[in-house]
């Protein structure tokens, strides 16, 4: 039996190919049906019977070794983004308007790779593998929707795990964070209702922008004043809109904006805070004030004891000396569900190996360094080991 490493650099072909395949086809959240298509095509090839539809288009497939053990939540994301491709490679993506601009091309096909890895190396393992294969990270509605569609009914998961390909960290670098070590995105609506009226007569009027432009000021005290500066937290207005002339105070004025956070009293804080400054603010200059409130993902939480083991493997893999501590990123993804479910971690692999592979996610230009995928599929293979072994 040859080692994982040359298991995973035997696969490495295969793997690029089918990245390849997977960014000239991107498709976005929820739409993701020839990309689901694929996935189970390459797992029913691996003896599988995958669940096909579940949270509309993810896929869910389980390897039971047939001898007792854990059982592990191995996740990818498969969802591209509304991103015109700006790049010119061969591989370039074949539908207008979308692109694969965040590497869950390169998380699928690490996926399917480790899945055709070990059960390749069946025979050494023991436990359960549970590939869960999720839409649409990228508006974080995707772990939500297969929870809700009973992704996990059957499966009592102990283990969760994922990874992130990443153009923030040199090729090859794995980057991990104990604790909470991505945020909760939510976001809101704040609509504030005057009185229109002539501008030259604002005194017969109730003027919403005037109150707009005093709550955005007052949100900005939140963090500043009241957040624990240790504690990180974010409040951005993000989107002002409201009137149509220059001679004309118009009813009313929305405000968008989002909230980060880590820590979940500090975000049902805020939560509470924005809606009473806001209501605060409207009532003190006679105005009336709507909030609506978009729940997103909470904080990705890195188990600690799960962190150490997956350190202590990517050390062996590709040396202590290319293994971060990852900084807090304000950024969220959803894997913060499954974390949920099943204490486990969600890791970054560098992809960046060149100026080709340096453009920041989401970028019309972004891609990564594909040496990178044979890097994770060793990684994440050693990691489900290491927990099915425990
Ligand atoms: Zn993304
Ligand atoms: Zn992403």
């Amino acid at each position: 039996m040859p080692s994982i490493h040359e298991h995973a650099q035997a696969l490495a072909d295969r793997t690029v190919a089918l990245r390849r395949d997977l960014h000239q086809h991107p498709e976005i959240a929820f739409e993701e049906v020839r990309t689901a298509g694929v996935i189970a095509e390459r797992l029913r090839a691996l003896g599988l019977e995958p669940r096909t539809g579940v949270g509309k288009t993810g896929v869910v497939a389980v390897w039971d070794s047939g001898r007792p053990g854990p059982t592990v939540l191995a996740r990818a994301d498969i969802d591209a983004l509304p991103v015109p491709e700006e790049k010119d490679v061969p591989y370039r993506s074949q539908r207008d308007g979308w692109m694969h601009a965040c590497g869950h091309d390169g998380h699928t096909a690490v996926l399917l790779s480790v899945a055709e890895l070990l059960i390749g190396r069946g025979e050494e393992l023991r436990g359960r593998v549970a590939f869960v294969f999720q839409p649409a990270e990228e508006i974080v509605r995707g772990a939500e929707a297969m929870l809700a569609d009973g992704a996990l009914d059957g499966i009592d998961a102990d283990h969760a795990i994922g990874l992130h390909l990443s153009s923030m960290h040199p090729l090859g670098v794995v980057a991990v964070r104990e604790g909470p070590s991505m945020a909760a995105t939510d976001s809101f609506r704040l609509t504030v209702h005057g009185r229109g009226g002539h501008a030259a007569k604002p005194n017969e009027t109730v003027d919403p922008i005037v109150v707009a432009s005093h709550l955005v000021l007052a949100l900005q005290a939140l963090v500043s004043r009241e957040t624990d500066p240790v504690d990180q937290a974010v409040v951005s207005i993000t989107s002002v809109h409201g009137g149509t002339a220059f001679n004309i105070i118009p009813e009313a004025v929305e405000l968008k904006g989002t909230l980060r956070t880590f820590d979940a009293e500090t975000r049902a804080r805020l939560r509470r805070r924005i809606h009473d400054v806001a209501e605060g603010i409207a009532t003190t200059f006679r105005a009336t004030v709507t909030p609506d409130w978009t729940e997103g993902s909470p904080a990705v939480v890195n188990d600690a004891a799960a962190t150490a083991r997956l350190r202590a493997v990517a050390e062996r893999v590709v040396g202590p000396d290319r293994v971060v501590t990852n900084a807090q990123m304000m950024g969220g993804d959803d894997m913060a569900l499954w974390l949920q479910r099943a204490p486990g971690c969600y890791f970054f692999v560098g992809a960046r190996g060149g100026e080709a592979s340096a453009w920041p996610h989401h970028h019309p230009r972004f891609d990564l360094d594909e040496a990178a995928l044979p890097i994770a599929v060793e990684v994440l293979a050693e990691g489900i080991v290491d927990l099915l072994t425990a």
